[in-house]
């Protein structure tokens, strides 16, 4: 009867279960234990689940699924002074060594000793308790709702992305990718003051969407060269030689090409999204336009700050990208509509009492 800590665990892809894990011991005197209450489903989450391997992390041995939480304090450690139990929090899940080069001077994303939530060989948050330092979970304001308490993760890759971008007020940007992450890299850049955002996507529905959300165009990306989308999108948005930044939410081939023509000389482009490994890249372009190419992983110092203060300031809405929501005991539903595509986000309520 002792353990309490009911869990959602891939034992290898397309198989999971339910396990009552015993609830995790604080690992040191700065750590919390977290209620979890709402998680929600990522595109990596659905790929471990399909496939039980995402690149070089293969899950060997049976993991818990889910990184983008939020939950209420229920212990802390005798070092914790800015938590207390009944405290509701957005959950970084990822804890960095803090030891390394990379930790210290300030690029923990990058930590090669990294422990994140479910990322082999280390469990995620879909249990009911799961432990973390004082510093990794974020207090919400009064006014945020546990759900916008999980959309903080999402929120913080897009922040990172668009600090990769170094968006400035007035700019224009062109998104690539109306998923979760390119809808919240559009709102961001709208947060940052950019003037025209422009979302790219091959369905009309997904940048219907990015228009109602915080687009202020959008453009369906037509079957023909890359350079040619990128003349269509300049013309029809009075980008001038181009736009300021540009940004690939998408990972496919085109896009990333069409990211680099869009773009006018001395131009921004950043690469957030996944897909093959390796492109035809426009190289010539980017060297002719001296364009400064960057890529994004995750988040880093001051992006889950700035996500939980953009929310509870108003400064950004993310609320009307939460599609639905599933009890504790039928996260697998949760699973098969996130792959089906048709929402933007799905999230999982935490273990019943
Ligand atoms: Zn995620
Ligand atoms: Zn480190």
């Amino acid at each position: 009867m002792a353990p309490k800590n009911l869990s959602f665990i891939l034992e290898k892809a397309g198989q999971v279960k339910y396990e009552d894990r015993p609830i995790p011991k604080l690992s040191s005197p700065y750590d919390v234990l977290v209620n979890v209450k709402r998680t929600g489903i990522c595109g990596s989450d659905v790929h471990y689940w399909v496939h039980g391997a995402i690149g070089p992390f293969v899950v060997k041995d049976p993991m818990v699924l889910g990184h983008e939480s939020s939950g209420v304090i229920a212990e802390v450690g005798s070092a914790v002074t800015t938590l207390k139990p009944g405290d509701r929090v957005a959950m970084e899940p990822g804890v960095p060594c803090r030891r390394c080069v990379r930790c210290k001077e300030g690029g923990y994303n990058l930590c090669p000793d990294m422990k994140f939530a479910a990322t082999p060989p280390y469990d995620g948050t879909l249990a009911k308790y799961y432990v973390l330092p004082e510093d990794f979970c974020y207090k919400l304001g009064d006014n945020m709702s546990l759900e916008e308490g999980a959309m903080v993760e999402p929120l913080s890759v897009a922040i990172h992305v668009s600090r990769q971008g170094q968006i400035k007020p007035g700019q224009s940007v062109v998104i690539f990718g109306a998923g979760p992450i390119g809808l919240l890299c559009c709102g961001v850049a709208k947060a940052l003051g950019a003037k025209k955002i422009i979302a790219v996507d091959i369905q009309e529905q997904r940048l219907e969407f990015a228009k109602k959300y915080a687009a202020t165009g959008s453009y369906i990306s037509a079957k023909v060269p890359a350079t040619e989308n990128a003349e269509n999108i300049k013309k029809e948005f009075d980008l001038g030689n181009g736009a300021d930044v540009a940004i690939d939410a998408s990972g496919v081939e085109p896009s990333i090409q069409t990211g680099i023509h869009v773009l006018r000389s001395g131009g921004t482009y950043v690469q957030a999204g996944n897909g093959k490994p390796d492109v035809v890249f426009p190289i010539m372009a980017m060297s002719n336009k001296e364009i400064t190419t960057k890529s994004s992983f995750r988040y880093s110092t001051g992006d889950y700050q700035l996500a939980v203060d953009l929310l509870s300031s108003g400064r950004l809405s993310v609320k009307e990208l939460i599609t639905n929501q599933y009890p504790f005991l039928e996260a697998e539903k949760a699973f098969e509509e996130t792959k089906g595509g048709k929402g933007v986000k799905i999230i999982i309520e935490g273990p019943e009492e």
